[in-house]
C-alpha cells in the first residue's frame, strides 16, 4: 500500500504546484461613474455570492458625496456589500498619492476616509481593519513609509498588499467607452485571457522568488467590466485549480513579512518589491503579459 500512498502524495504535489490560493480585493468603491451603479453593484456581488467567494472592497469616502453632501443612494451601495457578507476597507477619502502630498496631508486623508465608512461598517457589526494605498504608492523614502505605516497601525489598520497587480482598469475603460456589442464580447474574451496569463505569471514569479507557492492578493476594481465578467474570470481561475481565500488567510503567509526596500515612483506589486529588494536580475521580470495594443487603442490609454 505504500506505493499507493506515494503516488497519491506525488499527484497531490503535482496538482498543487500549478495552482495558488488567491484573496480577491476590489478597489475604488462605490462604483459611481456608470449610469446604473445599483445594477452594477448587484451584478458584481451576485458573481461573488453565487460562487461563495470571499472579497474585501476598498472605499474612497469622497465617492459618497456630491457637492459636499452625503448621497444616501451611494452609501446604500456600501450597505449592499456588507449585507452580502463582504468586508470593507479604507482606500483614503480622495484617492491621492502619497508620492504627491506630504505625509501629514495623507494621514488626514486616511482619517477623512473613515467618516462615513465607519458608520456603514458599524451598522452591520463589521470591523474596519484593512487599508489599501491609492496607486499602490507607499512612499518615496523609508521615513515617509514608516511614518504612515506606524500611523495606520495605531489606528488599527492592517495594510493590504497586492501580489497580482494588473492593467484590468485599461480593459475596463475600453469596455465603458464601447457601445458595439461585438467589440464588447471581444474585450471580455481578451480580458479573461489576459487575467489568466497574469495570474499565472505572478504565481510563477512567486515560486521563482520563494521556492514555493505563496498565498496571493489579487487587485481588481468595482467597474462595469467586472460586473459583467468577474464570474467568468473566477470560473476560469477555478478551472485551473486556483482557490479563493480570505484576505486574512492570505496575509498569514510569512511571505508578507519579506523585506521591502523599494522606494521607486511606480505603484508596483509587492512581489516585484520583494524581488527588487533581493536584487534579482532584470530578466527576472521578462515575459510579463501585456495589455493587447488594440485594447489600449480602444481605451485611449497607453500601458
Ligand atoms: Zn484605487
Amino acid at each position: 500500500m505504500r506505493w499507493l500512498l506515494w503516488i497519491m502524495t506525488a499527484l497531490a504535489a503535482a496538482g498543487s504546484c500549478a495552482a495558488a490560493d488567491i484573496a480577491i480585493t476590489f478597489d475604488d468603491l462605490p462604483a459611481t461613474t456608470m449610469r446604473d451603479p445599483e445594477r452594477l453593484t448587484r451584478d458584481l456581488l451576485a458573481h461573488l455570492t453565487r460562487r461563495k467567494l470571499p472579497a474585501v472592497g476598498f472605499v474612497n469616502g469622497d465617492k459618497l458625496l456630491d457637492d459636499g453632501q452625503v448621497v444616501p443612494a451611494r452609501v446604500a451601495l456600501l450597505d449592499r456589500w456588507m449585507e452580502a457578507g463582504f468586508e470593507l476597507g479604507n482606500h483614503t477619502f480622495s484617492h491621492r498619492s502619497l508620492h504627491r502630498i506630504p505625509p501629514e496631508e495623507y494621514e488626514a486623508d486616511i482619517v477623512a476616509g473613515e467618516r462615513h465608512l465607519v458608520d456603514v461598517v458599524r451598522r452591520h457589526r463589521g470591523r474596519l481593519r484593512y487599508f489599501r494605498h491609492p496607486f499602490l504608492h507607499t512612499g518615496r523614502s523609508a521615513e515617509v513609509r514608516d511614518r504612515v505605516t506606524t500611523f495606520l497601525k495605531k489606528r488599527g489598520y492592517t495594510i493590504a498588499p497586492v501580489t497580482i497587480d494588473n492593467s484590468e482598469w485599461i480593459f475596463a475603460r475600453a469596455y465603458e467607452v464601447t457601445t458595439d456589442a461585438e467589440t464588447r464580447k471581444k474585450l471580455i474574451e481578451a480580458y479573461l485571457d489576459y487575467m489568466e496569463a497574469k495570474v499565472e505569471y505572478h504565481r510563477d514569479e512567486a515560486v521563482r522568488l520563494f521556492g514555493r507557492e505563496i498565498r496571493h492578493v489579487l487587485l481588481v476594481h468595482a467597474n462595469a467590466l467586472n460586473a459583467e465578467a468577474f464570474g467568468a474570470l473566477a470560473d476560469r481561475l477555478t478551472k485551473r485549480g486556483h482557490r479563493f481565500i480570505t484576505l486574512a488567510k492570505a496575509l498569514k503567509d510569512p511571505a508578507y513579512r519579506s523585506r521591502d526596500e523599494f522606494f521607486g515612483g511606480g505603484g508596483i506589486s509587492w512581489l516585484d518589491r520583494w524581488a527588487l529588494t533581493r536584487g534579482v536580475p532584470q530578466d527576472f521580470f521578462a515575459n510579463e503579459p501585456r495589455t493587447p495594443q488594440w485594447v489600449q487603442d480602444v481605451a485611449g490609454i497607453e500601458e
